[in-house]
């Protein structure tokens, strides 16, 4: 019986999120949310897709990532899918931040954890979750192959004219200050499902992937390799977002601080949470924006207004950095479900061979679903809604590393 599953988790500072898929055909045999992990009231909502069973549900306490995991492996288990399972090639880990170390998908051993762990000042929130939900899984089957993904890794092609801030050379040197950008994995899937969907090999193809869900970053593709993102050394910068600012001018922070009196965990608190569509207009919902716009809400409509300028500009941006653009894909709970956000931010934009049908744009039911293309046929550039896939994504990219025999491939420090 060969091994063709993997086992994809993405664990967070208070939930794991799991998918289990058969890479054979691409199934999904179960998925599953454990959340509110270290609360007194956790909870587990596990799936069980191939065998047709009913959902189930476990609400009891997770004091942390192990019990949490322990008690997922116990529903596949139960569902005849346990991390024992010959038929299980490898865990796949969403990772959050590489830096420059990892440029590919890693298989993880002592020196790639430590590498992790170091890289832990520049995503405090989440390389520290990442690396317990490594550990963990690990003490669960420690024969089992596990590959860390990262959400840097496919920006690490972008060049450094694109990455690097005007920052005095040695200070940004010393504290690795860069653009890294996240949502890798999304746009890496995304960008290659655009060429497929133009019948195209990914190097035939120039594409601006737009990937708006509550945290929102564009990427600019050439040839199936990252040239530019949005996203910074941070997940701050960039697009206007559910409750981050985006692009701000750095010297806000020194007036908040010394005109302001607050402190640096209050400017951060402002910039990540209390920003953005949330803190325009009191919503981070673009489906409820919408509903308050069409009611003639002002703030809502300003909200949306800065929102879709700011997109707006990243596409003349990164069509100007491309030089030559075959499609723009939008992705994520926005990219995917608003046709008034696809709109607006491409609207005027013809002059650059940019253009929306606006029936397909707007088209309902099963023709809004899966891949599609938006723009009418004549159009020099295609516009593209493409649903994200991060776990498949992850889940190819571990099989990837873990079946073909190549040597596995160990990061190293650049
Ligand atoms: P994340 O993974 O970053 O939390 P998602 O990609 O799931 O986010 O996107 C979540 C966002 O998608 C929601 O905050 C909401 O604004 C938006 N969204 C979901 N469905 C719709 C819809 N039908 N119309 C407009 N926006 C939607």
């Amino acid at each position: 019986m060969s091994a063709t599953r993997v086992l994809v988790l993405n664990s967070g500072s208070s939930s794991v999120k799991y998918q289990l898929l058969e890479m054979a055909d691409g199934t999904r045999l179960a998925a599953g949310l454990a959340e509110r992990i270290g609360e007194r009231q956790s909870r587990l909502v596990h799936r069980p897709l191939a065998s047709g069973g009913e959902r189930r549900e476990r609400v009891e306490q997770f004091a942390d990532h192990g019990a949490a995991l322990r008690a997922v492996a116990e529903e596949l288990r139960a569902d005849g899918l346990g991390l024992d399972s010959p038929r299980l090639a490898a865990i796949g880990h969403r990772v959050v931040h590489g830096g420059q170390s990892f440029t590919r998908p890693t298989l993880i051993d002592d020196a790639v954890l430590d590498e992790i762990e170091r890289l832990v000042p520049l995503a405090p929130l989440h390389n520290p979750a990442n690396l317990t939900g490594i550990r963990t899984a690990q003490d669960l089957n420690p024969h089992l192959p596990q590959v860390a993904v990262f959400d840097t890794t496919f920006h690490t092609t972008v060049p450094e004219s694109a990455a690097r801030y005007a920052l005095e050379k040695t200070t940004a040197d010393e504290y690795l200050i860069r653009r890294y950008g996240f949502h890798g994995t999304s746009h890496a899937y995304v960008s290659r499902r655009t060429a497929a969907l133009l019948g195209k090999d990914p190097s035939q193809v120039n594409v601006i992937v737009l990937h708006l869900g509550n945290g929102a970053s564009v990427s600019a593709v050439e040839g199936g390799r990252c040239v530019e993102t949005s996203m910074g050394m941070t997940p701050l910068e960039g697009l206007v977002m559910g409750t981050r600012t985006g692009d701000l001018d750095p010297a806000v922070v020194l007036h908040l601080m010394r005109i302001g009196g607050m402190t640096v965990d209050e400017v951060d608190e402002l910039l990540n949470k209390r920003s953005g569509l949330a803190g325009l207009c009191g919503d981070n919902d673009m489906r409820e924006i919408r509903r308050r716009v069409e009611e003639g809400d002002e703030n809502a409509q300003l909200a949306f207004d800065i929102y879709i300028h700011r997109l707006k500009k990243y596409v003349g941006a990164y069509f100007a950095v491309l030089g030559r653009l075959d499609a723009v894909a939008f992705t994520a709970g926005v990219g995917e479900n608003s046709p008034a956000v696809r709109r607006a931010a491409l609207a005027g934009l013809e002059g650059l061979g940019i253009r929306v049908d606006p029936a397909l744009n707007e088209a309902e039911g099963a023709a809004a679903e899966g891949a599609r293309l938006i723009s009418p046929g004549e159009a020099r550039v295609a516009v593209a809604v493409v649903p994200t896939d991060e776990e498949l994504e992850i889940a190819q990219q571990t099989y990837a590393l873990v079946s073909d025999g190549e040597p596995q491939q160990r990061g190293e420090p650049a």
